[in-house]
């Protein structure tokens, strides 16, 4: 399952992060994933519902995904498009000589945690 690996990547530099800002838990995790990068929600979800447990501070976790569209570019008439993963023609001219910009992306957007200095009390 290709979410694991992607998933576990995404593990690591969370922990690595709260760690480096003192948190005791993280509350939620908020990534950005492009089409292109073929990731299905619900093994993504189920890939991060087996990893947040391998760390106490990731372990109540939420994983809030947003996914975005591909853009590409038409090297015919230089038409900037965006798409679906089915539709990678240009459609301004109908080329299929495109070259994709961006949508393979998977990028932490922001990490919620919860300081010491929060708690009250
Ligand atoms: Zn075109």
């Amino acid at each position: 399952m290709h979410e694991l690996g992607l998933m576990s990547g995404v593990a690591d530099t969370v922990v690595e992060s709260a760690r480096q800002a003192g948190a005791e838990r993280v509350i939620s995790v908020h990534l950005r994933i492009g089409d292109m990068a073929e990731v299905m929600d619900e093994a993504l979800q189920f890939a991060w519902e087996v990893l947040r447990d391998e760390d106490p501070l990731t372990k109540d976790a939420e994983l809030e995904v947003d996914y975005v569209h591909p853009r590409s570019l038409c090297v015919s008439c230089g038409n900037e498009f965006e798409h679906d993963r089915f539709h990678l023609r240009c459609p301004a001219c109908g080329s299929a000589e495109t070259m994709l910009l961006s949508g393979r992306e998977l990028d932490i957007v922001g990490i919620d945690i919860e300081t010491p200095d929060d708690a009250p009390n």
